[in-house]
This record gives structure tokens, C-alpha cells and sequence, in this order.
């Protein structure tokens, strides 16, 4: 996998993060107005974005909106990162 490669309609991103996390990064359209953690500005609506799902060993996780751009910065950090079918 190129990582610098971001999700896709067609194909989504999956790995490890620092801390064990499992991520898995996905194409999205918003349909509200989100706050992207990476820069604390806005993904406005209609924006193609990344998802972001977070899972920690547990199972426990969540999910925030990045700009693509952003997300370009957090899928350099990830392990065995490999793209999936989205
Ligand atoms: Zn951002």
C-alpha cells in the first residue's frame, strides 16, 4: 500500500496506530458540518472527507471527519496499513 494513498469510493484504509488502535479510514460525502481533529476547522457540507473509525483493543471506539488532506498526515503514522474493499 502507498501510504500516502487516501480512501476512495471504491476502497477504504485499515491499520494500526501508535497505540494499538485498530483505524479504518473510509471516503465520505458530510451532510452536516463537522470539526475536523486535525486542524479544529470545519468540513463543510458537501465536502468529500475521510471517516475515521477508531476501535481500541477492548472493541471500544468512535469515529470523527478529517479533511482529506488532514487525513493524509494520520495515514503516514499507521502499521500494516492495507486498503480494503470500501
Ligand atoms: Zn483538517
Amino acid at each position: 500500500v502507498d501510504l500516502s494513498e487516501l480512501p476512495t469510493r471504491r476502497s477504504s484504509l485499515t491499520g494500526t496506530d501508535l497505540d494499538g488502535n485498530k483505524l479504518t479510514l473510509a471516503f465520505a460525502i458530510a451532510r452536516k458540518l463537522y470539526r475536523c481533529p486535525g486542524c479544529r476547522e470545519s468540513v463543510n457540507v458537501g465536502a468529500e472527507h475521510v471517516v475515521v473509525a477508531r476501535k481500541d483493543v477492548t472493541g471500544e471506539g468512535y469515529h470523527q471527519h478529517w479533511h482529506r488532506d488532514c487525513a493524509r498526515t494520520l495515514v503516514r503514522t499507521l502499521k500494516a496499513a492495507r486498503s480494503i474493499p470500501a
